[in-house]
């Protein structure tokens, strides 16, 4: 199984401004929901179904810098640029970096259907500054999903990953490979591997994960908003057991 966003959703939290065709809430409470877990458990992969299945904005941090990095050097801002190597190597971009970012896009947060949030935060600061920011507007978060999966398979998740340059969609070569050999389905563009799925920033992505962002499960757990997910099984599996604690609480 591949994802990919739904057409024309997101391009206000990718590229900045506040074009969004989100539709309205119209049954049921909005969702707003972190998602947690090491680089490669797949927290990508089930943001894009779960924002399918709700009609929810799948908002993603790393998507908004490797959008950065396509754009032309002269509209590069010079922290964008330093941000983007941090990225290069599988470190961390500064905290006020994206904190800006995040800023920028607070409109995206409102949005009526809710939200779920991929790769933020990434450090204590980063969730402190989230609660204020959501606790400014009363749109408190739902819930955090914490995806678990022991270290040996989240290797062999990354270093078979391929993704869409156009269209974002995620495959695996034994997983979910594409029907053509490096071949997007779904536009026909060339797949690539992302820089930072190398082995080499893996191993740093993995260390900062531990050392920097784990600590966010006793911050939500303390809040009363964790859940744990084992992210072992196909991609369909974990999703059907991300629905059914949402719809448990
Ligand atoms: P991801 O696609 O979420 O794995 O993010 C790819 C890269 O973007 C990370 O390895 C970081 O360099 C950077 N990044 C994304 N989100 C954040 C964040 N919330 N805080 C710091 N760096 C981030």
């Amino acid at each position: 199984m591949s994802t990919s966003n739904p057409q024309g959703r997101g391009a206000g939290w990718i590229q900045g401004g506040a074009c969004c065709t989100a539709p309205p809430l119209l049954t049921g409470k909005p969702w707003r929901v972190v998602l947690l877990g090491p680089p490669g458990v797949g927290k990508g992969t089930q943001a894009a179904l779960l924002a399918r299945h709700r009609s929810v904005c799948h908002l993603s941090t790393g998507d908004i810098f490797r959008a950065a990095r396509e754009l032309p050097p002269e509209q590069r801002t010079p922290a964008l640029n330093a941000a983007l190597e941090y990225m290069r190597r599988g470190d961390l971009v500064p905290d006020e970096i994206v904190l800006d970012l995040l800023r920028e896009r607070m409109h995206c947060l409102r949005c009526p259907p809710g939200f779920l949030l991929d790769g933020f935060p990434r450090t204590v600061a980063q969730a402190q500054a989230l609660e204020a920011l959501l606790a400014g507007e009363n749109i408190p978060l739902n819930a955090v999903l914490d995806y678990e999966l022991a270290v040996e398979e989240i290797v062999a998740r990354i270093s078979g990953r391929r993704t869409c340059p156009n269209c974002r969609a995620v495959f695996h070569v034994v997983a979910s490979p594409p029907r053509v050999p490096e071949v997007c389905d779904h536009c026909g563009s060339r797949l690539i591997q992302r820089e930072d799925d190398r082995p080499e920033a893996v191993r740093l992505r993995l260390q900062v994960y531990e050392e920097r962002t784990k600590p966010l499960t006793d911050y939500y757990q303390q809040r009363g908003l964790l859940i744990r997910i084992p992210a072992t099984g196909t991609p369909e599996e974990i999703f059907q057991r991300t629905v059914a604690a949402l719809d448990g609480r």
